[in-house]
């Protein structure tokens, strides 16, 4: 049994499509439908992937990511289950590194790499920089 309590966890949401708080009452937003630096997030493979041959079920993971609100907790077994893959901050591996058993995988930094030069996010970067920079000092 995953943890969410639908009728209780749902508020304000008239669709009543996706929970808008989990069981820790962290505010869940639905993320899988933006963009990263152009790139709809949906087509990213960045997220973790949890080995359950090693996860000891300390719950680390569930409490580290707590913006994104990526997992949710399966209370019988007792592990972590990844709930909103698309969430995932693309690049972060944060939950990874705290595991005790480094039980959460992750693509290798190549992918990303190949990614964020396929997206020319570091031309989008500074020219987003230069358009901040123009709109400061026009503003001045
Ligand atoms: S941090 Fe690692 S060991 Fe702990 S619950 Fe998460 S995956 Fe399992
Ligand atoms: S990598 Fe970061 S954003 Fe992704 S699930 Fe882990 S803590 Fe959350």
């Amino acid at each position: 049994m995953v943890y969410i309590d639908k009728n209780e966890l749902r508020e304000n949401n008239s669709k009543d499509v996706y929970p808008t708080k989990d069981i820790l009452g962290r505010p869940i937003k639905d993320l899988s439908n933006t963009e990263w630096w152009g790139i709809p997030r949906k087509e990213i493979e960045w997220y973790p992937r949890i080995d359950y041959e090693r996860c000891i079920g300390c719950g680390l993971c569930f409490f580290t990511c707590s913006g994104r609100v990526v997992y949710d907790w399966d209370f019988e077994k007792m592990r972590p289950v990844v709930a909103r893959p698309y969430n995932c901050m693309v690049g972060c591996d944060t939950c990874a590194k705290m595991c005790p058993r480094d039980a959460i995988l992750f693509p290798p930094l190549g992918y990303l790499r190949k990614l964020r030069d396929k997206a020319q996010a570091i031309v989008q970067s500074r020219q987003r920089l230069r358009e901040l920079r123009e709109k400061i000092c026009t503003s001045k």
